[in-house]
């Protein structure tokens, strides 16, 4: 039987003959399979995987060394592209569209010898929490089937929870990566913005999109950060700060100076439960030798509505390409103008929410509202950024919840946008000032379900932040996937 632990462990039992990479990738398949009904992988590339697998092994027996991911089993968000292979945003104006090119993101995994074995389900667009808005239908939470998995890389997340692979791509806009690593008792990192090449991932917000990894073990997810980050000619955001070999260096300890927001903990939204877990965190990382102070914060009322209105005109602008004339679905009317054509095809092939936010976009863009809305928005994300920059001259991390509740039950939030939209409190922050963020699954909650902690550094602080995760985690002794 096979059973992964970690990639460190994987790569052990190859190298001593006990596993092969064939035999990890028919694991997975049967798992896949018998875990259908969570619906977390779309497509998945089943003869594509094995024959990659059988030639690994025999690149291995014959001698050359192993790269970095070599074996390893991934499975990627439907926003990502794979040359040759479908791409739909999970949505229906994008179905059977076959991605022309790979991101560097992908191509840098398969350079190092990953194998790539499915695309996973997600909101369309990546707009949303909960994974209900996907052409697909919703993804299972592999911990209890009648609560969500988390949104927008609810598929992504749930690949990794139910051990359907072994680290999983996301992408995390306002915390599509780590609330659904939170709501699945799992690691979700979502790098400083310009870390990772944003080239070949479909554009939502681009200035706040980011590729994320989602992985049982700090080491993982350091490991394929390492592989995928760094600059790129085809992105030109993408930072050309060192890229370090975080591998290396998350295994030393350390002690932090950690802040915390009594406005995040004390916040009306937040289930008690949380609150007190985090609380308590806070004391025994203070016995331990940590500082960990409180720091005052007044902005939160204004992350989820600064964040709401720049990525939906970001995405109004992103969205217009998707017009049925150059991708995917088109309107089969005929005898009508180009307008109409525009908007029976949009109108046909777009979802719900994705249509609202086109609009909301559309509206806070418009002459009239612009300086009233568009405007003011950008200045609060520029206050925040300073605010946060500030903290970051005296602390090394800033600690609060991921969610303010544990994962909602399929359909608890789908007639209320506003309050789904609230429930992105604490991951919108990392997002509008552009800096590194994980969830950390440190915590069970009575009613079942795991938690997360969430941690934000500085810009391309990942060393750090990684190394500190590392550090709770063994702490804690958490055990991802499972309930403690
Ligand atoms: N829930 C957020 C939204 O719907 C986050 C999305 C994301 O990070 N892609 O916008």
């Amino acid at each position: 039987m096979f059973e992964f632990s970690s990639i460190e462990q994987y790569h052990a039992a190859l190298k001593e003959g006990k596993t092969t990479c064939l035999q990890a990738v028919e694991h997975y398949l049967d798992r896949i399979r018998s875990a259908s009904h969570l619906n977390a992988f779309i497509e998945v590339y089943a003869s594509e995987a094995l024959q990659k697998a059988r030639s690994l092994d025999q690149r291995r027996n014959a001698g050359h060394p192993a790269r970095k991911l070599h074996g390893v089993v991934v499975g990627l968000k439907d926003v990502i592209c794979y040359k040759d292979h479908k791409l739909s945003a999970s949505s229906n104006i994008l179905k059977n569209f076959t991605s022309l090119y790979s991101a560097t993101a992908v191509e840098r995994l398969l350079a190092e010898e990953a194998i790539i074995i499915g695309n996973c389900n997600c909101d369309e667009f990546a707009m949303g929490s909960t994974n209900e808005n996907s052409a697909y239908g919703r993804v299972l939470n592999a911990l209890d089937e009648t609560r969500v998995p988390g949104g927008s890389s609810g598929g992504s997340a749930v690949a990794v929870q139910a051990g359907l692979c072994m680290i999983s791509l996301g992408s995390d806009t306002g915390g599509s990566v780590r609330q659904p690593a939170d709501f699945c008792g799992i690691i979700g990192l979502k790098p400083a913005y310009g870390r990772i090449s944003r080239y070949g991932l479909i554009a939502y917000g681009s200035s706040f999109d980011q590729i994320g990894i989602f992985g049982t073990t700090v080491y993982d997810v350091a490991l394929a950060l390492e592989v995928m980050a760094g600059p790129d000619e085809f992105d030109s955001t993408v930072s050309s700060t060192k890229v370090e070999k975080y591998t290396d260096l998350i295994g030393k300890k350390s002690k932090y100076r950690v802040a915390y927001f009594n406005e995040a903990l004390d916040h009306s939204s937040l289930d008690p439960e949380i609150s007190s877990s985090i609380t308590g965190l806070i004391e025994k990382l203070n016995k331990d030798g940590h500082e960990v102070s409180p720091v005052e914060f007044d902005l939160l009322d204004y992350v989820v509505p600064a964040y709401y209105i720049i990525t939906t005109a970001e995405a109004s602008s992103n969205l217009s390409r998707y017009d049925g004339v150059r991708y995917g679905y088109r309107t089969q009317r005929k005898g009508i103008n180009l307008t109409d054509f525009y908007k029976q095809s949009r109108s046909e092939g777009l979802g719900k929410e994705v249509k609202r936010r086109i609009m909301l976009g559309t509206f806070v863009l418009s002459a009239g509202y612009y300086d009233a809305y568009f405007t003011k928005a950008q200045k609060v994300r520029s206050l925040l950024t300073k605010k946060i920059q500030l903290i970051f001259r005296e602390f090394d991390f800033i600690i609060m919840p991921t969610s303010p509740a544990t994962a909602f039950k399929a359909g608890e939030k789908t007639t209320d946008p506003i309050a789904m939209y609230l429930a992105d409190i604490y991951t919108v922050i990392a997002n509008l000032a552009g800096i590194p963020s994980i969830s950390v699954p440190l915590f069970s909650h009575s009613n079942g379900m795991p938690f997360g902690l969430q941690v934000m550094s500085n810009r391309f602080n990942e060393v750090h932040l990684l190394r500190f995760s590392n550090q709770m985690m063994q702490e804690q002794k958490a055990q991802p996937g499972k309930l403690k």
